[in-house]
């Protein structure tokens, strides 16, 4: 799948999943609502860090592609330990214990998926890296500042991080290509390659892009102001 039906069905997956989050004791205000959706929108192009010419290694420019570099040499290649439930788990428990170790990483953390999120649906110049880098960094560091001028709680960043990562995992897996979901355990989960989605051609493109991206307003409208839709 291509990065933007990734991020949006990140977003769409938090903003679907928000009331079971407050029904474990965890209120998520209006603020924590859209600073989520954006977070869970992020973290569901990590599992792509593994493919240095996706739309995640081109985020903050030269930084993000080495990494890239090297999670792909590490992971051993595109779709791989990364696109795994181990991969998600690791990245939401890691996420949740920097976050209640220490305000500043949590929000270097923050300021990352939101940057990761705005190039994911499109942010940017085509064909200018560094400048696309430079606006990304100003708009992340706007968003991350906004939230903390209101004073969004992060105590749910574990959870987002992990759940954007498994909604990556589940979009890769519709696909025909799949994901070692099970990883290190071999074995790919996979849609056949008739009715798999086929990564950038026109059902993606013309029909699935399109649905998320009303999916998530609608919902963000419906969960921002019931009553107003109840209308
Ligand atoms: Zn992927």
């Amino acid at each position: 799948m291509m990065g933007h039906s990734h991020a949006l069905s990140g977003a769409l997956v938090w903003l679907a999943g928000v009331p079971a989050l407050t029904m474990t004791g965890m209120p998520v205000g209006p603020a924590e609502l859209v600073a989520g959706a954006l977070v869970c929108a992020g973290a569901a192009m990590l599992p792509d860090l593994d493919h240095p010419s996706a739309t995640i290694a081109q985020t903050f420019g030269p930084v993000t592609w080495a990494l890239s570099k090297a999670v792909n040499w590490v992971s051993g290649g595109h779709r791989n330990a990364t696109h795994s439930i181990l991969f998600a788990a690791l990245m939401g428990f890691g996420a949740h214990l920097l976050a209640s170790y220490s305000k500043v990483a949590s929000d270097v953390v923050v300021f990352l998926m939101i940057g990761l999120a705005f190039r994911a649906i499109g942010i940017g110049i085509p064909k200018k890296r560094l400048a696309s880098a430079a606006i990304n960094v100003v708009l992340a560091a706007g968003a991350l500042g906004a939230f903390m001028l209101i004073g969004v709680r992060y105590d749910w960043l574990g959870v987002a991080i992990g759940v954007g990562c498994l909604a990556h995992v589940v979009g890769d897996c519709l696909t025909e290509r799949g994901c070692p979901v099970l990883w290190p355990i071999k074995g790919r989960w996979l849609l056949p390659y008739k009715i798999g989605i086929k990564t950038g051609q026109k059902f993606e493109m013309k029909i699935l892009a399109p649905i998320l991206s009303i999916a998530v307003v609608g919902l963000l409208v419906w969960r921002l102001y019931p009553s107003f839709t109840a209308v």
